[in-house]
């Protein structure tokens, strides 16, 4: 008898685990069916392109991928090709960032009762408009030239990504062959080409970094930092070793030591804040943080100063040391200086559309803030200080009629190779308020290698938003 009563209680209590195991997975599957159905693991549902599949669009409707007889089928232009490769991917599940792997669900209308392969009048599947230009981006990529590097522009009143590119790249109809350890079959023109580097990677700032230890330095001085003077001989001696510039711009005041870029006066700036401020404007600027742009998670820019003396304390006030920041982190700092302190949240995704050509989301893709990154009035001094830069310093020319700030940098990467050039902005215009940011690996100064690609890119861009008003 004892032993018929145990052996009741055990299988009561199995039975009782299978339920409950079973409602969980019942619960999961309801919750997480689209991501299980559609993991880049199943081969036979990521990438490859289905029998029925929505199709990928720009903005200006021009189709950038679609499905045709089950066959992933890209734009027949080979610059936009291979400008969007970081975007729409290449079939496989290689370029995390693609649009088509993380909008799965949209696009190829899996739903939980019939699947992936959804008959066709259910109209399951749904198109995917960009907010990019496909012509833009494709002439970001022809300024870019042989160069590695990343540039993006985006509408800091709307959130609109205009442009993202990324190099190096290639046709996504003639992927190279690459090796498990991604270089030694293609070489070293293919090194880190699956990586977004606009979404992905971190670089040196160089002096571009100066915008951050002003947005410090405003916040602490206030309207006094106008008058803060240091004396730059080119060299000066703090504890740790010698801090350079290439200049001796004798004694210099904050606006004009923004426009030439005085290394010594941010330095010095940056070791009179200290440590503890240096690090709390970084971190309320976005540092040490990730954006969601689209379902991807930027990779965070860092500031590390902490156990930084005055010599590397003052170099990080100058964007070197360990600084390191991500470029669409800096885009969205732009986005951040424009608009008075807050910053829109980039987006490339425009609408989804049924094949009814019904807007099933607009709603969703309004406008997202950043809450405050900086106070407005910090905001509002350091925009004039960029825009005294491109007047004192770039020439107001290069910028035809778009009222640009900007500031530029050269980041020294050591190992006896050139600096990585840059460029980061944005146009004061009311009717063309656009953010940039340019890098190009390894180029040298930023004024000649990263500023001529933002010269014609942002011009184009101008030209697609005034057009599209
Ligand atoms: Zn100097």
């Amino acid at each position: 008898m004892k032993n018929t009563r145990k052996r009741s209680i055990s299988l009561s209590l199995l039975v009782l685990l299978f339920v409950v195991g079973l409602a969980t997975f019942t619960f999961k599957l309801i919750i997480n069916a689209n991501d299980w159905a559609l993991s880049p693991f199943n081969k036979h549902l990521s990438g490859v392109a289905l029998n029925s599949s929505g199709k990928v669009i720009d903005r200006n409707e021009v189709v950038l991928l679609q499905s045709i007889n089950g066959k992933r089928v890209y734009n027949s232009d080979l610059g936009v090709r291979k400008s969007l490769l970081h975007t729409l991917g290449d079939g496989s599940s290689h370029i995390s960032t693609a649009i088509p792997n993380l909008y799965r669900a949209e696009l190829y209308g899996y739903n939980f009762i019939t699947g992936a392969n959804c008959p066709h009048f259910l109209n399951s599947c749904k198109d995917i408009k960009l907010t990019l230009d496909s012509e833009l981006c494709k002439l970001a990529l022809e300024k870019l030239g042989s160069a590695k590097g990343a540039v993006a522009v985006y509408n800091y009143k709307t959130g609109e990504i205009l442009c993202l590119v990324s190099t190096p790249c290639y046709d996504p109809n003639n992927p190279p062959i690459i090796s498990d350890n991604l270089s030694t079959n293609a070489g070293d023109n293919y090194d880190g080409v699956y990586i977004n580097r606009v979404m992905s990677a971190t670089y040196t700032p160089g002096s571009i970094f100066k915008l951050i230890t002003s947005v410090c330095a405003i916040d602490n001085f206030g309207e006094k930092l106008e008058d803060k003077v240091f004396n730059c001989q080119g060299k000066e001696k703090v504890s740790g070793g010698d801090i350079t510039c290439l200049s001796s711009h004798g004694n210099i005041k904050f606006k004009n030591a923004l426009t030439r870029s005085c290394n010594i006066y941010f330095a010095n700036l940056a070791m009179e804040l200290g440590k503890e401020k240096m690090l709390h404007t970084a971190q309320s600027l976005g540092f040490n943080k990730s954006f969601n742009i689209n379902k991807i998670q930027t990779k965070q820019s860092s500031y590390e100063a902490a156990e930084a003396n005055d010599y590397n304390l003052g170099w990080s006030g100058v964007g070197q040391y360990k600084d390191l920041v991500n470029p669409m982190h800096m885009l969205i700092l732009m986005g951040a200086i424009a608009n008075k302190g807050k910053a829109v949240i980039p987006r490339m995704i425009g609408n989804i559309i049924s094949e009814s050509s019904v807007d099933l989301f607009t709603g969703n893709y309004d406008k997202v803030e950043t809450e405050e990154l900086m106070p407005e009035k910090t905001a509002e001094i350091l925009k004039s200080a960029m825009r005294y830069t491109v007047q004192n310093n770039y020439g107001d020319s290069m910028f035809k009629g778009l009222a640009v700030c900007a500031k530029t940098g050269t980041a020294e990467v050591g190992e006896n190779k050139l600096p990585h050039a840059w460029m980061v902005g944005f146009s004061s215009e009311e009717k063309t308020p656009l953010a940039f940011v340019v890098i190009s690996e390894n180029s040298g100064f930023g004024i000649r290698a990263a500023a001529p690609i933002a010269q014609s890119v942002l011009q184009k861009a101008a030209n697609v938003i005034t057009k599209s008003k």
